[in-house]
C-alpha cells in the first residue's frame, strides 16, 4: 500500500454531526447485511490489469480500495459497491451524508448557481458559447442551480439526476425542467448545444458505456463539459490531505491527462482544461493516443503526503486560514449579544 496511513481503521477524516453518523451507521449496516453488495473492478483505459494499492478507507472511516493503474496512471475504487447499491445510496443516504443536511436547501441551490456561474465563466472565456438560446443539458443537475444560472443568461435547459428530493425542489421551487434518471432515460426532441457533467463522471461505474451514450445523444459541434475534482490539485483545495479527497462514492479519481485518456479512447479529442479539472471534449475522427500519466500522479501523491504536515505555513495554507480567521472576526452571530446589550440598554433608559 502506498499510503500507510490510510490503513483501514473505520476512524473518519473528518468532523461529523449527527446526521452524517446516523447516516454512516446505515450504510455499514446495509453493507455488513450485503443489502449493499461490491464488485470488482479493472481500468476501463487498459486491457492490462498492472495496479497497485494506494490508501484502504475514505474520509468518512468506510473500507474503501483505492488503486493506480501502472499503464495509464487511472486512480480507480476497486472493489465498489454495484449499480443497483448505488441507485440506492443516492436515493437515500449520499446527500445527507455529503451535505449534512436533511432536505434540498437554498443555500445548496444558490451554492449551485454560483458553480453555474463559473461553468459559464469559463465556457465564455475559451469562446464555446455559441449561441446565447442554446440547449444546455446537465446530467447529475441535483436541484438545478447550475441550470438556473444558465437559464438566466436566455439558455434553454434541461437537467436530470438520481435524487428525487432534490429534483422535486428544483422543479417545485424554482421551475425548472428536470426529471429523475440517467442520460438513457431523457427523450430530448433536439440533441444538446452544450452537455454538462459536473462533479459527476467520477461517481459513474461503467465510463465506457456512458461516454458512448453521450456520443448517441450529441451533434460534432455539441461541447461536452467535464468538471471533477482534480487528483493533482489536492494541494489546493484540499489542504494536501488525499484522505479528504477520497469519499465512497467516487469510484474514478483523475487528472485531466487520466481523464482525457478515457476520452480519446471512446472518440472524443480535448478542446482545453486544467488541473483543478474543468475541461472541454467534442468528438473526433482522429485515433487514440494513451499518455501514460502512472509516474507522475504517484510522485505527486508521495510529494503531497510529505508536505502535509507543513500544509498550514505554505502559502495556499496561509492564506486559507486568514481568509477564515477575517470571516470568522466578521461573523454577525458573534455580535448578537453586544447588540442585545445595546438594545437593552437604550430601553432601561428610555423608561428612566
Ligand atoms: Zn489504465
Amino acid at each position: 500500500m502506498l499510503l500507510k496511513r490510510l490503513a483501514n481503521d473505520n476512524k473518519p477524516e473528518l468532523k461529523l454531526n449527527s446526521l452524517q453518523k446516523k447516516m454512516i451507521t446505515q450504510v455499514s449496516s446495509k453493507l455488513d447485511e450485503n443489502v449493499y453488495k461490491y464488485e470488482d473492478v479493472e481500468c476501463p483505459v487498459c486491457d492490462k490489469k498492472n495496479k497497485e494499492c494506494i490508501g484502504q478507507k475514505d474520509r468518512y472511516g468506510f473500507s474503501y480500495i483505492t488503486k493506480i493503474c501502472n499503464e495509464c496512471g487511472l486512480i480507480y475504487t476497486d472493489p465498489r459497491m454495484n449499480q443497483s447499491s448505488y441507485n440506492e445510496f443516492y436515493n437515500t443516504e449520499y446527500r445527507k451524508l455529503y451535505n449534512a443536511k436533511k432536505t434540498a436547501t437554498n443555500d445548496f441551490f444558490y451554492s449551485q448557481r454560483r458553480k453555474g456561474e463559473r461553468i459559464y465563466k469559463y465556457l465564455n472565456e475559451n469562446n464555446l458559447i455559441k449561441n446565447k438560446s442554446s440547449l444546455i443539458l446537465e446530467i447529475g443537475c441535483g436541484a438545478g442551480g447550475i441550470l438556473d444560472f444558465f437559464k438566466e443568461k436566455g439558455h434553454k435547459v434541461k437537467g436530470t439526476d438520481l435524487g428525487q428530493e432534490y429534483i422535486t425542489y428544483g422543479v417545485k421551487e424554482h421551475g425548472l425542467d428536470l426529471e429523475i434518471g440517467f442520460l438513457s432515460d431523457i427523450k430530448l426532441e433536439e440533441k444538446p448545444d452544450i452537455i454538462i457533467y459536473s462533479h459527476v463522471i467520477e461517481h459513474i461505474l461503467d465510463l465506457n458505456s456512458e461516454l458512448q451514450m453521450i456520443k448517441k445523444s450529441i451533434t460534432k459541434d455539441t461541447i461536452v463539459y467535464i468538471e471533477v475534482p482534480g487528483i493533482k490539485e489536492i494541494h489546493k483545495n484540499y489542504q494536501s490531505n488525499i484522505l479528504k479527497y477520497f469519499q465512497n462514492a467516487h469510484t474514478y479519481h483523475f487528472t485531466l491527462e487520466t481523464l482525457t485518456n478515457v476520452f480519446s479512447k471512446n472518440g472524443f479529442e480535448l478542446i482545453c482544461g486544467n488541473q483543478f479539472v474543468q475541461s472541454t471534449f467534442k468528438l473526433t475522427n482522429g485515433t487514440a493516443s494513451i499518455k501514460n500519466d502512472y509516474e507522475d500522479v504517484k510522485a505527486y501523491i508521495v510529494r503531497t503526503e510529505k508536505r502535509r504536515l507543513l500544509y498550514p505555513f505554505t502559502v495556499i495554507g496561509l492564506k486559507k486560514y486568514a481568509n477564515l480567521f477575517v470571516l470568522k472576526a466578521l461573523d454577525v452571530s458573534k455580535l448578537r449579544p453586544f447588540a442585545r446589550k445595546i438594545k437593552t440598554w437604550l430601553t432601561k433608559n428610555k423608561q428612566h
